[in-house]
């Protein structure tokens, strides 16, 4: 996919955090330790492939607007590699956060289109229906 220009990471880290990267043995939840105060990575260079290769749907859909970056609302979203679901992750200290204004009329209008979209905060998740109806998800 193609970043769309003037979009960039900045100080983002969300990724860094709430994702599980199995290269590095990091669970979902605590923040890389490789991570730098302020946004960065400490071993830029020599970072995994899957972080190399690693771009979140606002990066590169130019729908998203710059106020929907994922550390301004706590919710990252993209394609489930594992599925066909849409996901919008939150930290675990954070869970509801896709409950953001922003981010559920989006959530929403996936839905509508015809997506499985699911916000996963942790082990928690939850099921978001195209009527903005939403619950539990097992
Ligand atoms: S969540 Fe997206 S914007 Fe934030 S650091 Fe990761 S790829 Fe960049
Ligand atoms: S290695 Fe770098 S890019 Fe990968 S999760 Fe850690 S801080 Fe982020």
């Amino acid at each position: 996919m193609l970043k769309i220009p003037g979009k960039s990471c900045g100080p983002c880290t969300h990724c860094c955090k709430v994702l599980y990267i199995e290269e590095l043995k990091k669970p979902a939840g605590p923040l890389c330790s490789n991570c730098i105060a302020g946004g960065g990575c400490s071993i830029y260079v020599s970072r995994p492939a899957v972080c190399q290769d690693y771009e979140c749907q606002w990066l590169y859909d130019r729908n998203l607007p710059a106020t929907m970056r994922p550390d301004k609302v706590g919710t990252l979203l993209m394609d489930d590699a594992d599925s066909d679901e849409y996901h919008a992750v939150c930290e675990i200290e954070k869970p509801f956060a896709w409950r953001n204004p922003l981010v559920f009329k989006h959530l929403v209008s996936m839905a509508k289109s015809g997506r499985i979209v699911v916000a996963k905060s942790g082990l928690r998740a939850w099921r978001i229906f195209d009527d903005g109806r939403w619950g539990e998800w097992a």
